[in-house]
Order: C-alpha cells, then structure tokens, then sequence
C-alpha cells in the first residue's frame, strides 16, 4: 500500500506524494515534477505499486495494459489519457476526474472511484468487480459489456450513460439520477435498485 507519511510542509496534514516530501499542494514545480513521474511511469513497463500521486493533473498519459495495485490517485485529473486493459487492484481514484479517457477493457477489483466525474470516458468491455462508485458523475460515457458486480453506484448521476449488455448482479444503483441511460439486454432484475431490498 503506498506510504502514509504525511507533508513535510509545516501544518499540512495531507499525504507526501510519491518521490517527494510534500503533497501536490506544497510541491514547488507541480508541472514538472507532474511531467517527471508522468514520464517514468510511461517509460516502464513492470506493474506499478504503493505509488501515491494524488492531486495532480495528467494529460496525454498512455498506460495501457498496466498492472496497478495499492496505488493512489485521489483528487487527480485525466485528460486524453488511456487506462485501456490495465489491471487495477486496490486503487483510489477517489475525487478524480477523467475526460476524454478510454478506460475499456479494464480489470478493476476493489478499487475507488467515489466522488469523481467521467466526461467522455469508456469503460466497454471491463470486469468492474467489487468497486466503489459511489456520488460519481458521468456524461456521455459507456459501461457496455461490462461486469459491474457487486459494485456500487450510490448517488450516482449519469447523462448520456450506457449500460447495454452489462451483468448487473449485486450491483447498487440507489438513489441515482438518470438522463438518457440505456439498461438494454442488463439483467436490471438483479441489480439492487431499491432500498429496502439492501441487505448487509
Ligand atoms: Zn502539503
């Protein structure tokens, strides 16, 4: 799991970023320094672990078919970037954002993704097990052919959002807004979609 050493900045409660003392907020180049582990992670090709690199801003990273685990990306953003077949594992994406992102094929367990907004972003074709959705936003994005079980979905909003031939079970779509979302060929039957069918 990535380490849990907190800010050199005086004050700061907030986690050190990964090869660095300071947090995104305290970092005296974030650009560069965004630039700098951008290009190594793009430059290995071994998985990637107990990295934190939260709060930063991505554009154009290409990490396709990667292996992640115990990683943490909260609060960061993605823009024109590819997660595309990659392996996450105890991940947190906790507040992110990703625009424009192809993130299909993925095989995420156990990962965090609440809070965060998806604009433009696909997730077709993806084993999305055991995951926390929870208060996400997504517009224009697709989950088709995806396997969203047991994951969950609480509060989300979706615009223009399609889940079109996904299994659907044990996975908690409660309390959510819908505006123009397909459910063709899911097996909605078995999704959790009222709250008093919740069971601990
Ligand atoms: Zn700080």
């Amino acid at each position: 799991m990535f380490p849990f050493a907190t800010c050199a900045e005086p004050g700061c409660s907030a986690l050190a970023l990964s090869g660095s003392e300071r947090c995104a907020a305290h970092l005296a180049d974030r650009a560069a320094f965004t630039a700098a582990r951008a290009a190594e992670l793009a430059a290995g090709a071994g998985p990637i672990e107990d990295l934190d690199l939260s709060g930063l801003e991505f554009v154009g990273l290409s990490l396709e078919g990667r292996s992640f685990r115990g990683c943490r990306f909260a609060g960061s953003s993605f823009r024109n970037s590819s997660f595309a077949g990659a392996v996450l594992r105890l991940c947190f994406f906790d507040f992110a954002s990703f625009d424009s992102c192809d993130l299909s094929g993925l095989d995420a367990q156990y990962c965090c993704f609440a809070g965060s907004t998806f604009h433009d972003v696909s997730f077709e074709n993806s084993e999305l097990v055991h995951n926390n959705f929870d208060g996400v936003s997504t517009q224009s994005c697709t989950f088709n052919y995806s396997n969203l079980y047991n994951s969950r979905f609480v509060r989300a909003r979706f615009a223009r959002t399609d889940f079109i031939d996904c299994n659907l079970k044990k996975a908690y779509f409660l309390l959510t807004s819908e505006e123009e979302v397909s459910w063709k060929y899911s097996n909605t039957q078995e999704a959790v979609r009222d709250p008093d069918r919740v069971v601990s």
